[in-house]
């Protein structure tokens, strides 16, 4: 529903819509926290976390030890499990009543699900994906900037005249808040009145995730392979690889979409952004969305074929070659020297 004119005075603090994943808070909210808390200082304002859950109070309230001055956590039972519907109506209405001047989530699937039928119930702008947000200093208002046409191009956008203003911010680019024992801040409990009836989405069950040990934003050593594997078989040459080196498996989304591992295991823009000791691409092209999930990797390696693939632009050391060569190669080597280093023990 269009708004009549927003007066924007009205508007105050800083809003982080945080998650809990499994009861447990997620890193993408301590990321948003420390954000937050730069925009929050720079406008004099509050930096404040909205989630929302059920039965977490204790976990909760370990979020002011991240120097936020409120915790607004919006308690229901419904609310225990995401539930798009009654996840947007909660926040939305605490909005509404509250008025944040600044809205900021994760670019999580989550956010993915709320945060534009937010926007469109609050007749707001919504910015997402953003690599950066700060504060223009002349006026106050949020600068959201975020890569366009395939990374061609980087665009800061404002929302000029409608409140609140509102973004998605890339995980793992922003380091986590600082923990502090010392805390300043309080929980205030909202408990909304919910009426699960009237909600088209139901939740009826979780389905646990066979392999949960896919790690890959705190991961030293990641060997990822892409849709030059040629098949899905391919990727156990990658997993050979990752497990003589110590390191997990990677991805592109080409490799993903191919159906030939698990979304988990996607590197890039929209997978997940990684800063490994080694990072080794294997039969990846290089696209712009997956270099940028790459950039702050110690040392890449690239084997490709092609000695014009885009990755070689960005890599520490290239190999141009036939991955089903080059790999069974390095794996021998790395055997022989480990073999030679034991060999050497007295
Ligand atoms: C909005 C958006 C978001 C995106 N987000 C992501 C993201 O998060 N992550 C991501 O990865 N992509 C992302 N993409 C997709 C991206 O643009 C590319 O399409 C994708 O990264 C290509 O994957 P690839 O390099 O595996 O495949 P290709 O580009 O097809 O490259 C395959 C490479 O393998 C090489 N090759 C072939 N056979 C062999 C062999 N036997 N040995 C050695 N090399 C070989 C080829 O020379 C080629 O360079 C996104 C795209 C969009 C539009």
């Amino acid at each position: 529903m269009k708004k009549s004119k927003v007066d924007i005075k009205e508007y105050s603090d800083v809003w982080v819509i945080g998650e809990l994943i499994d009861g447990n808070i997620s890193p993408v909210t301590l990321q948003l926290i420390n954000v937050g808390k730069k925009l929050a200082n720079k406008l004099n304002k509050n930096t404040i976390v909205v989630i929302v859950g059920y039965g977490e109070k204790d976990r909760v309230t370990k979020l002011l030890n991240y120097g936020v001055d409120k915790v607004l956590y919006i308690e229901h039972k419904i609310l225990r499990n995401f539930n798009v519907m009654g996840y947007t109506e909660a926040i939305y209405k605490l909005i509404e009543e509250r008025k944040p001047e600044i809205v900021l989530f994760g670019a999580t699937s989550m956010a993915r699900d709320i945060a534009p039928r937010l926007a469109a119930k609050l007749d707001t702008g919504l910015t997402s994906d953003c690599i950066k947000l700060d504060i223009d200093e002349r006026d106050g208002k949020l600068l959201r900037t975020k890569q366009g046409l395939g990374g061609n191009l980087i665009t800061t956008t404002i929302c000029p005249r409608n409140r609140p203003q509102m973004s998605t911010l890339i995980p793992n680019i922003y380091r986590p808040a600082n923990y502090n024992e010392k805390i300043f801040g309080q929980v205030e409990i909202i408990n909304p009145e919910i009426l699960c009836e009237d909600y088209k989405v139901k939740f009826i069950k979780k389905i646990p995730l066979e392999d949960k040990k896919v790690n890959l934003a705190d991961a030293k050593i990641i060997v990822s392979g892409g849709r030059g594997l040629g098949e899905p078989s391919g990727f156990k040459l990658i997993r050979q690889l990752a497990d003589t080196l110590g390191g997990i498996v990677g991805a592109s989304r080409a490799a993903v979409e191919a159906g030939w591992i698990d979304s988990r295991h996607q590197v890039g823009k929209t997978g997940t952004i990684v800063r490994p000791d080694l990072y080794i691409a294997c039969g990846i092209s290089g696209a712009f969305q997956h270099q940028s999930g790459i950039y702050d990797s110690k040392c890449i390696i690239a084997i490709n074929k092609d000695p014009y693939a885009p990755i070689f632009k960005i890599c520490d050391f290239g190999i141009v070659g036939d991955l089903y060569e080059v790999i069974p190669a390095l794996i021998e080597e790395i055997n022989k020297k480990q073999q030679r280093y034991f060999d050497n023990f007295p």
